[in-house]
């Protein structure tokens, strides 16, 4: 058993929770230590549930996006890094395989496209969509699939325009699972995607800066992308390389418009060399903004937990996964890059300390 002492959450309450293997067993503003306990005094560190990146690059066998879950995930904050469709059919067994001695939990969307992403274009020939071989590996891995990926921008579909996303819909009504749609360059239009979409539906890289965006060029939200959020498509954010402006996020901000899920679309590149870094300069870039610590918390827990169908995550409570993440909120000496090269300062923000995930307590190294 560990019981983590002295801590408080993001409301200033104390905070002391007892954890038995992966099962948080009790919660209290004081818990007294039972015997053979192993206690961690947190000195009124915040806490939350363990935080979620939904969107990551993490199979390491790939050339163009890859990483090392473990270098994306519990060393930064992060307890379940979930791969946004590195991997096809093709790849999915390995990746699965791969992940096993990970330290931070792996979840995986499978890319509706066999191969995956081992070349920028896996949508451009239609033939690479085959639903028995989605089918096949989501009954083999159904505690890693949680979704299914399919990337709506022109490099990606080539000739076939909205085609791909047609036949990902068609396969999500029958394979019931979400499915997440990563917009950018047209064609296919914006307005003719989300026009497709349902409650459930997740779009990542919704502040990008492209010219296919959220906004018209006056700066006002488009009336089809507040249609689809009123009917509970998902607004995932995605930051990646390419695809987060603060000029649209500030502005959709402004308009009340604010996404549902914080991502960062990390991989070995724009880890190493930014803008994105790790998900707490991510979160830090929506603290700028003007995003509450309060909603972005809920952002990279409950609301991608909920959202992934992922029971027992996203929050602290009896009878929960124990995934944790321990951060304070600190003075920092930041310069934040979005990916068109815009830089903000910040001289406050997340800083994530420890975190327990998979039942195992790991202080992060600074
Ligand atoms: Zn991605």
């Amino acid at each position: 058993m560990l019981l983590l002492k002295n801590g408080q959450d993001i409301s200033g309450n104390r905070i002391e929770i007892l954890i038995d293997g992966e099962s948080i067993v009790s919660i209290d503003e004081s818990i007294e230590t039972p015997t053979h306990c192993e206690v961690v005094d947190l000195n009124q560190k915040y806490v939350s549930s363990g935080w979620i990146d939904m969107h990551t690059h993490c199979y390491g066998r790939l050339k163009l996006y890859y990483d090392d879950p473990d270098l994306i995930g519990y060393r930064t904050g992060v307890t379940t890094v979930v791969d946004a469709g590195t991997t096809g059919a093709d790849d999915i067994g390995t990746f699965y395989q791969d992940i096993q001695e990970k330290k931070t939990r792996v979840l995986a969307f499978i890319n509706v496209a066999h191969q995956g992403i081992k070349t920028q274009d896996e949508l451009s020939d239609l033939a690479n969509i085959k639903e028995s071989m989605i089918q096949e590996s989501i009954d083999r891995y159904n505690d890693f699939i949680i979704g299914i990926k399919v990337r709506m921008s022109a490099s990606v579909v080539g000739n076939n325009g909205i085609v791909p996303l047609d036949m990902a819909k068609d396969i999500t009504q029958r394979i019931k699972l979400p499915l997440m749609v990563h917009i950018g360059s047209n064609p296919p239009l914006l307005i003719d995607i989300l026009g497709r979409l349902e409650a459930g539906d997740i779009v990542t890289h919704i502040f990008n800066g492209k010219a296919n965006g959220i906004l018209d060029k006056h700066g006002n939200i488009i009336p089809e992308v507040l249609d689809a959020h009123r009917r509970g498509v998902v607004f995932d954010l995605g930051h990646g390389r390419d695809s987060f402006s603060f000029k649209v996020a500030q502005s959709a901000f402004n308009q009340c418009l604010l996404c549902d899920t914080i991502s960062t679309d990390i991989y070995h590149d724009n880890r190493v060399e930014g803008p994105v870094r790790n998900m707490s300069t991510t979160m830090n870039k929506l603290l700028k903004i003007g995003y509450s610590p309060r909603a972005i918390l809920d952002m990279v827990t409950q609301k991608p937990a909920e959202v992934l169908g992922l029971k027992r995550f996203g929050t602290l409570e009896v009878g929960n996964v124990s995934d944790i993440t321990i951060f304070d909120l600190e003075e920092l000496d930041d310069v934040l890059v979005d990916s068109m090269g815009h830089t903000e300062t910040l001289n406050y923000g997340f800083k994530p300390k420890a975190v327990v995930v998979k039942g195992a307590y790991y202080d992060i190294e600074s």
